[in-house]
């Protein structure tokens, strides 16, 4: 195996992952992408390139910053090392092109996923930026239309009637928006019967995430469940273990 290669891709993921986390935190609260430069929440000192490399510079620094001493959260190099290793895996499996845009794809759902776990909402333009690197991978030859139309329709017809039937037995709207935004993207990105099996695997994770933590943290009706974080977590182990589980729901299905 070349490691080259491999090492490479790593290191371009975490570099984005640094931007990403750039992203979880300013987008939600509406302040420029590029202005000001990257500076320390606490203390507001600007950060030099040579203390802003991607996971290295945390773990020199022991988690804190140079300036205050403060500690800087693990979110940031998790989010470097994911990406990184979301890349990595991309362009291990995949041929340039093809693992060029997946990579790309992954990292809006890993941003929007983040975002929607801390906020509990979705910007409008990740949605966006999923959709252009769905169309230019339908007409790079990636993706075939007829796939991504119903999957799309797949993607936002079935959460809604979840939508609709979480609020016909608890009076509680259950999923926002945004998720039926996501079901569009990730729908015409995985094809119908993919965007099926992640629907179903997101639900699963989620209920079971949502009892462990009430049983950890005492059951309470009203825990809001970002359903996000769980179709992304499922659509990027169906993009990577695609064959496998193919495989798998084959002999389930014949047994
Ligand atoms: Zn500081």
């Amino acid at each position: 195996m070349a490691w080259i290669p491999i090492i490479a891709t790593f290191i371009l993921g975490a570099i984005l992952g640094s931007f990403i986390n750039v992203l979880i935190y300013r987008m939600p609260r509406e302040e420029s992408l590029w202005h000001p430069r990257s500076h320390c929440p606490h203390c507001k000192a600007m950060i030099p390139w040579f203390r802003n490399i991607p996971i290295i510079s945390f773990v020199i620094q022991q988690g804190k910053c140079a300036s205050c001493t403060q500690s800087i959260s693990w979110q940031y190099p998790l989010v470097e090392i994911i990406n990184g290793c979301v890349w990595a895996v991309c362009f291990y499996i995949f041929i340039p092109l093809q693992a060029g845009l997946t990579a790309m794809f992954s990292s809006v759902l890993i941003t929007l996923a983040w975002i929607d776990y801390k906020t509990m909402m979705i910007p409008l333009s990740l949605i966006i930026t999923g959709i252009c690197i769905i169309v230019i991978s339908v007409f790079a030859g990636l993706l075939v239309w007829q796939m991504v139309f119903w999957g799309a329709f797949a993607g936002v017809l079935i959460p809604l009637a979840m939508m609709g039937l979480t609020y016909l037995f608890t009076r509680r709207q259950g999923m926002g928006w945004g998720d039926i935004q996501l079901g569009l993207i990730l729908g015409a990105w995985l094809g119908p019967w993919f965007m099926m099996i992640a629907l179903f695997l997101a639900a699963l994770f989620g209920i079971l995430a949502w009892i462990s933590i009430s049983i950890i943290n005492g059951f309470d009706r009203n825990r809001p469940l970002p359903f996000a974080p769980y179709l992304v977590v499922s659509t990027m182990a169906l993009l990577f273990c695609e064959s496998w589980v193919v495989l798998w729901f084959d002999k389930f299905l014949l047994l």
